[in-house]
Order: C-alpha cells, then sequence, then structure tokens
C-alpha cells in the first residue's frame, strides 16, 4: 500500500515534552506519524536525518526506542531503514513488522 493512502499519515514536528504538530510539507519534520497497518492504533516513527530542523531531544527517542535513518522528504518518496517492528516486545508479539520504501510500506 501507498503510505498516503494510509489513514492519518502525515509528517510530525516532535515538542521537548513528547507532544507533536502536523507538518503537512514536512519542513520541520523529527517523525513520520500513521495509522498502523494493523488498524488498532497509530505509529509515531522518529528519523534522523531530520528535516528542516535540528533534531529533537525528547519526545522521539522516548516513544519509539530509536530512530530510523530517513532518505526523502515527501509520503511519496520517503525511505526508512531498517524495517519497522511495532510492539515487537508486547506479550502479544509484533502487530506489524515491514518496511516503508520509496512511499510504499509492506
Ligand atoms: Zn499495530
Amino acid at each position: 500500500m501507498k503510505l498516503r493512502d494510509i489513514p492519518d499519515a502525515t509528517f510530525v514536528a516532535i515538542d521537548v515534552d513528547g507532544s507533536f504538530t502536523r507538518v503537512p510539507d514536512a519542513k520541520g519534520a523529527h517523525a513520520i506519524w500513521f495509522q498502523c497497518p494493523c488498524g488498532k492504533h497509530h505509529n509515531l516513527i522518529a528519523f534522523e536525518p531530520t528535516i528542516d530542523t535540528e533534531p529533537t531531544t525528547r519526545g522521539g527517542l522516548s516513544r519509539t526506542g530509536g530512530r530510523w535513518q530517513r532518505t526523502g522528504t515527501t509520503l511519496d518518496d520517503l525511505t526508512l531503514t531498517p524495517s519497522i517492528d511495532v510492539n515487537s516486545t508486547s506479550p502479544g508479539g509484533s502487530c506489524w513488522h515491514g518496511f516503508i520504501t520509496n512511499g510504499d510500506v509492506r
């Protein structure tokens, strides 16, 4: 599926308190926000390098436990590495494990 077609998919800026705001044109983005392919919740994936802003000092790390390497600056060409394994440490196991590559989510 295309990242652009996933409900609520948007770039976001993360504040030092961990809150975040949408940045539709990606300027100032620290992360991507989108509905998880499992359909039960949303994911906030912090990446680096950030887009036209300094790295956030909190929030991203505390929420995701790590950062992904980014290329691309739009929902149509975004690539994050390595793979994204959501809830991999929960008792129920991972709900989604996949890739965002050139705007494709699989
Ligand atoms: Zn999920």
